[in-house]
């Protein structure tokens, strides 16, 4: 017989059917399951439970109801919890009460079912209030469990319940709950079972077995409610995994003001500070806390009253941390000053905090510097670098009252946009509409999650930092604000009162999550410093420490043996310095062509283009020089020690021209007025811009092309380049310059061109006197290069693979064009998987760029080879780009730090067996120490 439960002291079990892997653990019975089966075996206090496993929820689901043998193996387990607790489900002298709790596998904070209070009935009841003496404490109970039944299993809406609660209460002129008798709890416990009768036609059921197997059904069923189903949408949780169940002896915090229950992380899951960040209520049960229902009590504040359940839960907490080794996201309970805990995982926190506990934890020898830097997503970095609010302009809405509450910072973040009170109208809003949107709640649920992810930002009026909006927030890195109890929000109206200040429907404001502060309309923003970030440049040290690290790579001879170098793409001094702050080292690409277009050039550069002899071209392009040099000079001494790759004029020079067309208005307009004024002038440009027309420029006269039919012009770059490096090296900088050529299809070309340049390369460095190290290469842009790359590598001494151009001709796509008529369509098809423009194409492009290094270092072992298209910044290229044995990645200075992050990544996850080996050594060795101890 198939074993579909398992009791709290079966975690060996567990462990040998998932084969001793722990994700499999997690897996089979839950990442809930997993923690209790965790915690009961360290001797944390958890009350008996048992748990049915997602392979039983599976078999559920397909066979639409319970497999052979389930039910029977949950009654033998509720008898195993009976005997540990000595009480009895169902007996009125002491009943057992358990909860029905759902596990998936990878946690979905609030996205699934739970029933508190199972085995309540009014029979039971009576028992419990004999044996307690605490009537309000029993009805209390009983009602939660009335409730949760209705709209968990029945499926009535959670409104049908709230309502008579709150026209009770108001009727009795009670504020709280915690205002309720006993005989006003009874009372709700008739009325609530009346609701289920007038809205299902039921009764609520008196037999607890019947409870508890409907309950188990419907936990198994809310695997497939909308709302995980939108949660696994957006999070990329398979559809397949399934749900455990946990049935689990009742902790009661509501037994009086002696009693509680909270939550908690063991540090600050916003900021990543290490201190505890938790909330708690008195008298209170289960998602009282989180629901943001009552004000709670910062954890800190539990000492005062429960010293001695305060102290055990701090070791306890302490010691789970050290135990998983990362932040822990923890519930418990106190029943009469005993403490229990009911739940740990690992905590959902923001980018900031993650870098930060990343960072803090390898600082105290909790985890190796590797894991750290594994533990960051080059998302949480490029969170990190995103815009934030202008300090200047914050000072500003100060001055001038637009700024109008501040609320808790519960995740980080700056967010403009225009307001909606509803989770459907903000996601329509966001959607089809294509509006910046703020979601603005008194409170969130989790049927709300798909109008949060839709909006920039979300806004509510109660709950603290731990209630349902900050933490679903926190997790999908919106920036998010709660508790603004000055804020009064009107849902039939469509507008909210802030003070004096009404907010329609539609109308913008600014939400600072990392302040509290909010504002009514736009407050401008500016992107966060690097340097400033601390813990982010250690982290990304480390992750450059982990690339240079030596044999991190099985490299063939001649082929890098670390990991990869990430480079930028930079064209003027100030993006060099940019990209050096970000932790560049070395220029990928400078595109010189940009310094033609500067105004006072552009007229030069033009004359230059519409020379009729050589002479008059050359007396141009000596004009020209200077400014070249002026740019240059300033590029090498911005990278003082590194390379610097400056590649040779690329585009037609039909772009540097005017508009055929509207230059031909113009000569229209003037023969018509009868103006002769310049009109000749005029006539003669007109006809050599038709004389350089192409039908398929991109294909036509650029590149190496240009150069050979004009050759001037790269003379006077190359000059130009040289002349800056020898002045640079006079004034004491480290130059090492690399000249690229573009487009090249034959090592003809490069033969034809390159032994020219390379003469006016000597000729400089005699004139002035000075040797610096150079280079001369290609880019591999054209497939016919990557195909021949072998011959290419006799003249190239490096390649940069031009990736934007080499997808194109590889798929016969012109980008524009694909991206606007058929990408979509052909994503939407499954014909790509994804946007090749992105992602490099392994199989295709990524071949031809494997071929090329191949043969290229066949010729020239060390030839350097990098990539210089936008893929250069994106992840899933990077990692292909280290698998081939490129040296560097070369993407625009924004992401460097991604790119930094995400080469490490590769270096690890591809680092040959030995390197791998002996870190896991290491770790085994850790662990053994640890279990040592313990005993
Ligand atoms: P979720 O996964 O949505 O957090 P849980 O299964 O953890 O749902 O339960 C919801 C709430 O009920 C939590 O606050 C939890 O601590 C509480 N709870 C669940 N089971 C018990 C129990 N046996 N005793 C006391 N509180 C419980
Ligand atoms: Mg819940
Ligand atoms: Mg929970």
């Amino acid at each position: 017989m198939k074993k579909w439960v398992y009791l709290f002291n079966e975690v060996k079990e567990v462990e040998k059917v998932a084969l001793g892997s722990w994700d499999a653990v997690k897996a089979l019975v839950g990442g809930k399951g997993s923690g209790l089966l965790d915690m009961t075996r360290a001797g944390v206090p958890v009350p008996p439970f048992f748990t049915v496993t997602t392979e039983a929820c599976n078999a559920y689901q397909k066979l639409g109801k319970f497999p052979a043998g389930l039910w029977e193996q949950e009654l033998r387990a509720l008898m195993e919890v009976e005997k540990k607790t000595g009480k009895k489900f169902g007996d009125p002298k002491n009943p057992l009460l358990v909860s029905c709790r759902s596990g998936a596998k990878f946690s979905m904070p609030g996205m699934m079912d739970t029933v508190l209070n199972l085995g309540l009935t009014d029979m039971t009841a009576a028992g419990m209030v004999k044996l307690t003496g605490n009537a309000r404490f029993v009805y209390d109970s009983y009602r939660r469990l009335v409730e949760m039944f209705g709209s968990v299993v029945l499926g009535i809406p959670d409104e049908a319940f709230e309502h008579p609660l709150k026209e009770y209460k108001n009727k009795k002129g009670y504020k709280f709950d915690t205002d309720m008798t006993a005989d006003d709890w009874m009372h709700i416990v008739d009325e609530f079972k009346a609701v289920i009768r007038n809205v299902q036609g039921v009764d609520f059921p008196q037999d607890p077995y019947k409870q508890l197997e409907l309950a188990t059904e419907a936990v198994f069923k809310s695997w497939n409610g909308k709302r995980a189903i939108d949660y696994r949408n957006a999070t990329g949780i398979s559809h397949a995994l399934g749900t455990a169940v946990n049935i689990q002896t009742m902790a009661f915090g509501n037994m009086g003001e002696d009693s509680a229950t909270g939550v908690a992380f063991t540090r600050n899951p916003s900021t990543g500070d290490k201190k505890m960040m938790g909330d708690f209520l008195f008298n209170a049960q289960g998602e009282d806390v989180v629901a943001g229902i009552r004000n709670t009590h910062p954890i800190e504040t539990l000492i005062e009253r429960m010293p001695k359940a305060y102290d055990e839960f701090m070791k306890i907490a302490a010691k789970l941390e050290k135990y998983y080794k990362d932040i822990q996201d923890v519930e418990f309970t106190i029943e009469r000053g005993k403490l229990w805990m009911l739940q740990t995982r690992n905590g959902k926190r923001t980018a900031q905090a993650a870098v930060k506990i990343a960072v803090d934890m390898a600082n105290e020898g909790l985890i190796t510097k590797d894991e750290a830097v594994e533990r960051i997503t080059p998302e949480n970095v490029d969170t990190l670098l995103h815009p934030q609010f202008n300090d200047e302009a914050i000072a500003e809405a100060k001055k001038t009252g637009t700024l109008v509450v501040k609320g808790v910072n519960a995740s980080p973040g700056a967010a403009v946009g225009q307001v909606y009170f509803d989770a459907d109208t903000s996601e329509k809003m966001a959607k089809e509409h294509k509006q910046e949107t703020i979601m603005v709640r008194p409170f969130t649920k989790p049927d709300d999650v798909h109008g949060m992810i839709a909006s920039r930002g979300v806004l509510t009026s109660e709950g603290g930092a731990t209630s349902h909006a900050a933490v679903v927030a926190r997790q999908f890195g919106i920036p998010c604000v709660v508790g603004a109890s000055a804020i009064k929000i009107d849902l039939d109206k469509r507008l909210m009162n802030v003070g004096e200040t009404v907010v329609q429907e539609g109308e913008w404001i600014s939400v600072d999550g990392t302040t509290g502060n909010v504002f009514v309309g736009k407050i401008p923003m500016t992107t966060p410093s690097i340097e400033e970030q601390v813990e982010l440049m250690t982290l990304l040290k480390w992750a450059d420490e982990i690339c240079a690290r030596k044999d991190m790579r099985v490299a063939p001879k001649g082929s890098p043996t670390r990991g990869l170098q990430v480079w930028a793409n930079a064209d003027y001094p100030k993006d060099a310095r940019r990209a050096r702050s970000y932790g560049a080292v070395g220029i990928g690409l400078c595109r010189t062509e940009h310094m033609f277009f500067e105004p006072e050039r552009l007229p030069i550069v033009q004359r230059m283009i519409l020379a009729d002899s050589s002479a008059e071209r050359t007396a141009a392009l000596n004009e020209l020089l200077p400014h070249q040099r002026r740019d240059f000079d300033g590029l090498f001494e911005a990278m003082d020690g590194y390379p610097v790759i400056i590649r040779l004029i690329d585009p037609p020079l039909h772009e540097f021209m005017p508009d055929e067309e509207k230059l031909f208005e113009e000569v229209v307009t003037m023969r018509v007025k009868g103006e002769t004024d310049g009109l000749k002038a005029k006539e003669d440009l007109l006809e050599s811009i038709k004389g350089m027309h192409e039908s398929n420029p991109m294909m036509g006269l650029r590149g190496v092309r240009l150069s050979i039919v004009m050759p001037e012009i790269v003379e006077m770059q190359v000059r130009a380049i040289f002349e800056a490096a020898a002045d640079c090296t006079k004034r004491g900088i480290v130059v090492k310059p690399e000249v690229m050529i573009p487009l090249t299809g034959t090592v003809k070309e490069l033969e034809w061109i390159q032994p020219r340049l390379e003469r006016i390369a000597s000729a400089v460095m005699q004139e002035k006197g000075i040797k610096f190290e150079y280079k001369f290469g290609t880019m591999i842009e054209i497939p016919r290069a990557a195909v021949t790359a072998q011959e290419v590598a006799n003249q190239a001494e490096f390649f940069s693979f031009g990736t934007n151009d080499l997808t194109q001709m590889t798929y016969g796509y012109s980008r524009d064009d694909a991206e606007r008529n058929f990408l979509i369509t052909y994503q939407e098809q499954g014909i790509l998987v994804k946007n090749p423009f992105q992602t490099i194409d392994r199989d295709g492009v990524g071949k031809l760029m494997q071929w090329a290094i191949d043969e290229g270092r066949k010729t020239r072992p060390n030839l350097e080879v990098g990539i210089c298209g936008e893929h250069g910044g994106d992840p899933d290229s990077i990692e292909w780009c280290h698998m081939i044995g490129n040296n560097y990645v070369s993407c625009s200075p924004f992401r460097v730090p991604i790119a930094r992050l995400a080469a490490a990544h590769a270096t690890l996850t591809h680092r040959p067996k030995a390197a791998k080996k002996a870190v896991v050594k290491k770790v085994v060795k850790a662990k053994t120490k640890k279990v040592v101890k313990k005993k």
